[in-house]
């Protein structure tokens, strides 16, 4: 699939496989370590990422809701599920520690209906345990994936991590770019931290482009200067956003969620890398990498998005008590463009964050 420039396409353009097959991938409801699904042979397929990039993703929310799926429950569920019928997905890797309910709840759906669904488990316990726990989940998926011997299989995982650092270094620079010199725009950041959940199922391809999209930005002049943002929460459902607020002067300089996608931090093994995977865990990480980052990338002001029907919605009483900058929570619930009322609350953010330039 080629990268569509923003101002083209209602949704992001993100980088998705082309034309998985039932026979060779394995679907994916969220970042689950990568490096296992290749080393054993399998593509990864973020089914996020395909339902979202369709050419009809609303439909596919009520295809879902045909099939019985609840209205009042969160539209990326219901996306994924049709994702998995459209494609004929017969493997998926289902987070059952370190996600919600309703993944839980749809991965006991999909084997009622004859999907395969493999558990992995981000275990939420005290840190003297958690390493212990995380090494077992790590060595679990490498079994229900068919190897044999589950240290020489991690030992290929863990030389599939190398090679994924350097591919993930060139994300880490388009990110560096997009908020120490301006050259890459907030949606662009999105798409390519958000597809690094499955690097396209396609690494060396996925590498190539991000090379040749790097040498096509330093070529670019820098964008022009604005009130800088940063979005925290889930990636959003609906589009038009990043474009909005462009059009309002803004720069999104932060995608937290999409960044911690990319493994953001140095890290020597698998076990490491996932350890500091902020978002299965508890709020004090992603609080603790959010102010880092507020300070480090001169971010005048958050969007909290918010899913309809998610239970990570309560968490904004903990942002806004911790973090320290203004916080704007935007809701959406299906997939679909920004309303007036949506439209009218962020001009009035930014008119907020824009007074609080002006010195008195
Ligand atoms: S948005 Fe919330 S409810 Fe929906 S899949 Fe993600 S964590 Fe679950």
């Amino acid at each position: 699939m080629e990268f569509v420039p923003f101002e083209t396409v209602a949704y992001p353009a993100l980088l998705v496989p082309e034309k998985p097959s039932p026979e060779t991938s394995v679907g994916i409801t969220s970042t689950v370590p990568i490096e296992i699904i290749f080393a054993s042979g399998y593509i990864p397929v973020d089914l996020n990422n395909i339902f979202i990039t369709d050419e009809d993703p609303t439909h596919l929310v009520e295809r879902a809701e045909t099939s019985g799926l609840p209205r009042n429950n969160c539209a990326w569920i219901k996306g994924i599920y049709s994702s998995v019928k459209k494609l004929g997905m017969k493997k998926v890797i289902g987070v059952a520690e370190g996600d919600c309910s309703n993944t839980f709840a749809l991965m006991e759906v999909l084997a009622a209906e004859g999907v395969e669904v493999i558990p992995f488990k981000y275990p939420h316990s005290p840190k003297a345990e958690q390493a212990e726990l995380l090494l077992k989940s790590l060595n679990g998926l490498v079994s229900a994936l068919g190897g044999q011997s589950t240290s020489g299989r991690l030992h290929e995982a863990e030389k599939v991590k190398k090679e994924f650092d350097r591919i993930r270094s060139l994300v880490h620079e388009i990110d560096r770019l997009t908020w120490q010199e301006g050259k890459v725009t907030g949606e662009e950041n999105h798409i390519w931290n958000v597809s690094t959940s499955d690097m396209m199922g396609n690494p060396s391809l996925f590498e190539k482009k991000a090379r040749a999209f790097l040498e096509e930005v330093r070529e670019r002049g820098s964008l022009p200067g604005g009130i800088k943002i940063g979005f925290i929460g889930v990636p959003p459902i609906c589009g038009g956003l990043y474009g909005f607020l462009e059009e309002l002067g803004v720069r999104v300089v932060f995608n937290e969620i999409q960044r911690q996608f990319s493994m953001p931090y140095p890290t020597s093994t698998l076990l490491e890398q996932y350890l500091l995977y902020t978002y299965p865990y508890d709020t004090q990480g992603r609080v603790e990498d959010i102010r880092h980052e507020i300070k480090r990338r001169g971010i005048q002001g958050l969007i909290h998005y918010v899913q309809s029907f998610c239970y990570r919605n309560m968490y904004d009483t903990i942002f806004r008590k911790t973090l320290g900058v203004p916080i704007l929570t935007l809701e959406c619930d299906r997939p679909g463009g920004i309303d007036g009322q949506l439209r009218t609350r962020i001009e009035a953010f930014v008119e907020m964050l824009r007074k609080k330039e002006i010195p008195h």
